[in-house]
């Protein structure tokens, strides 16, 4: 449920498969605004704000500014990533001698140093692949093909927290507190197998799908014959068929999203029975988790058709299929040519971004993948200073209070459901900055000059830190994104947001600023993070955190009926004369978007001091937190499977507040004009 998943999404994008983020230092004409004020250099006061709010706000800007050549996107969300980024290389760029032998701060720096060691990478060639494919090699049977499946699970999905439903192993796992027990933890399993980034890739009809199905044929063609793989024609024919049947198990990205469905309880004997095919003693012993006694599976059907084809499809297919994978997965890691190929489709074909961004940008985002909270906590010593942390608080402590006068004023809700709601809204647990407990990665060695291995090795620690919590009582103020990421997080099972301080900088929180520009920017992201606790999946979670309806019918009907306004408002939006915004997909954002916004919108008014000018500041600085730009592959690859619409969309959220509509004057026939029974008022 971040506001923002897209970053998340190319950041997993590139632990996929070498690297593949997406950051450039910013232009001049982006940099940091000093004036702490509206950019109003970016507006184009020729557009009407009721005809097109979002270009009106950034018209400007989207005339006059190119997408830097290396990546698919560009915006003020990526020039607070890129400031981010160039203070993270300063702080791993420091000899790695000057922190002490076996601190996290050297092993961060060693990681990073290993990583940009381009010549080492070069020279140890595909060395460093050559266990794990003589292992590939060796397997003979269906219980040794189990056992490799499980020892090659990691922790690489979050369904409820960052949304990240991919993983290119054959299943993905998640540790968190139980759906229906906040006691205690449960593994969460997942579908996973694919290359291409959804199973509507291998299975929608259409000529553009056509084209990268045939582009990915030929990289797999490629990767091959740069391992030196025989036949690799027939070889990756054979991948890619097996790809196409893990797809066609696979459920789409919309029924993902749905927790009801997904809240399946299989008990360990359940695995043989529900899913046959696959020897899960083997697999789970070698995953660490055959004495788990209660797992959620996510996708049932789906854990059932991947296990029929690991019985189904020839063993020397899944040989294949899964040396391929470990390669294309590393590519970042290994020689450059691999690394290039990786490029060309994954950046080139799937986001139509035409240049690799340098090394050290990669280099910063494997390390904090590997070390996030290490890099993190240098970075807040540097970077975030207590006066930014308890003005924060003050400011979330103030669109609380705006959220629960507002759950007070709805004339529809019975007081039992308000009740409930309210005691969420009590409890909520808010992580501003960083965490207050740091991770120790004490149980991960980092070696200078393997940056294979090291990559390896972090991925593994990683995966049986996650398995430790197994056996604690899950705790509420875990955090789950770095200090250094420009994002924001709801956690639905742990009942709490954090904020991490990346994102607590200038234009969207500006200590410096007049309060309606504070609250249209960083104000409405608290006010997102915090209405997700009420979306139409948060609302399924109580103030513990447990998966359980506390709604009247009634109450929940009158929900439904709102959202359902919604979904039709953004399926109506067309980006593409062939593609409209997915109104289901993304009803969970584009709810957070409206609440946040109008908790926010409250929130300054409750100040006290709000004039017309002070109004029409505030809409306009929560559009300008929006100005971004999308290379049209990339664009059209997360209206399939982001969570949340395209950011111009989300800048026309104020059509459903009618404060908006009295700052502007936005008149009937005006193209964002809703009538007052139609604007969308969910909390
Ligand atoms: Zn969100």
């Amino acid at each position: 449920m971040t506001r923002f998943t897209r970053w998340g999404l190319l950041l997993a994008l590139a632990a996929i498969a070498g690297c593949r983020a997406d950051t450039k230092p910013a232009p001049s004409e982006l940099s940091k605004q000093a004036t702490h004020d509206l950019d109003r250099a970016s507006m184009d006061p020729s557009v009407a704000a009721g005809d097109d709010f979002f270009r009106h706000a950034n018209g400007t800007w989207l005339k006059t500014t190119a997408i830097p050549p290396d990546r698919g996107s560009y915006g003020i969300w990526y020039v607070l990533s890129d400031q981010s980024q160039q203070r993270t290389r300063a702080l791993l760029e420091a000899a790695p001698g000057q922190a002490a032998e076996g601190s996290d701060e050297r092993k961060a720096r060693e990681y990073f140093a290993s990583y940009m060691d381009e010549a080492t990478i070069e020279k140890r060639g595909l060395a460093p692949l050559r266990p794990t494919l003589d292992g590939i090699n060796a397997i003979t049977d269906r219980r040794m093909l189990a056992r490799w499946i499980g020892q090659s699970l990691r922790a690489d999905v979050d369904p409820l927290n960052a949304t990240n439903f991919y993983t290119d192993h054959v299943f993905g796992v998640w540790i968190a507190q139980d759906l229906n027990d906040p006691s205690r933890h449960a593994p969460y399993l997942l579908q996973g197998g694919l290359g291409l980034p959804d199973r509507d890739y291998y299975l929608e009809p259409g000529e553009e799908m056509e084209r990268i199905r045939s582009a990915y044929r030929t990289h797999v063609v490629n990767v091959l014959k740069l391992v030196g793989i025989a036949d690799p024609m027939g070889v990756a024919a054979r991948i890619y068929d097996l790809e196409r049947r893990l797809a066609a198990a696979h459920w789409t990205r919309t029924a993902s999203a749905d927790v009801a469905k997904a809240n399946n309880h299989w008990a360990r004997a359940d695995f043989d029975r529900n899913a046959p095919g696959i020897d899960w003693a083997a697999l789970l012993d070698a995953a660490g988790l055959n004495s788990v006694p209660t797992f959620i599976v996510w996708q049932p059907s789906a854990i059932t058709g991947i296990a029929k084809l690991v019985e189904s499809e020839r063993l020397s297919t899944w040989r294949e299929y899964l040396a391929f994978r470990v390669v294309d997965h590393n590519a970042g890691v290994l020689p450059k040519a691999l690394d290039d190929e990786g490029f060309s489709f994954y950046g080139k074909v799937l986001t139509g971004t035409p240049q690799q961004q340098d090394r050290w940008k990669r280099a910063v985002n494997t390390t904090n993948a590997a070390l996030g909270q290490a890099v993190g906590k240098l970075y807040v010593e540097r970077f975030f200073p207590p006066e930014a942390k308890a003005r924060l608080k003050t400011m979330v402590a103030s669109i609380v209070t705006a959220f629960d006068h507002r759950i007070d004023a709805l004339t529809w809700m019975s007081p039992k459901t308000k009740a409930s709601a309210k005691a969420k809204l009590a409890t909520l647990n808010v992580g501003i900055g960083y965490p207050d407990v740091w991770r120790d990665y004490s149980n991960l060695e980092v070696v200078r000059g393997e940056a294979f291995e090291n990559a390896q090795r972090a991925a593994l620690a990683d995966y049986r830190y996650q398995l430790g919590k197994l056996s604690r009582t899950p705790d509420r103020t875990e955090w789950w994104m770095d200090p250094q990421t420009v994002n924001a997080l709801n956690l639905p099972v742990q009942n709490a947001l954090n904020f991490p301080a990346a994102i607590l900088e200038p234009p969207f929180f500006d200590p410096a600023a007049p309060a309606p520009l504070t609250y249209g920017a960083i104000g409405a992201i608290i006010g997102h993070e915090i209405s997700h606790s009420f979306d139409d999946t948060g609302s399924q979670f109580d103030a513990t955190g447990r998966f359980v309806n506390w709604w009247t019918p009634e109450d929940m009907a009158h929900f439904k009926a709102a959202s359902a306004k919604l979904v039709a408002q953004y399926d109506a939006y067309k980006p593409f004369p062939d593609a409209h915004v997915n109104g289901t997909l993304t009803l969970s954002e584009n709810i957070a978007d409206v609440a946040g916004l109008s908790a926010a919108y409250d929130a300054y008014r409750a100040l006290g001091h709000a004039t017309p000018d002070g109004d029409r500041a505030f809409f306009l600085s929560f559009a300008q937190a929006w100005k971004s730009k999308w290379r049209e592959p990339l664009a059209r690859q997360l209206l399939l499977t982001d969570g949340h619409a395209p950011d111009e969309f989300r800048a026309d959220t104020v059509r459903n507040l009618d404060g908006w509509y009295e700052a502007f004057g936005v008149k009937p026939g005006e193209r964002l004009y809703l009538a007052p029974p139609d604007r969308v008022r969910v909390w």
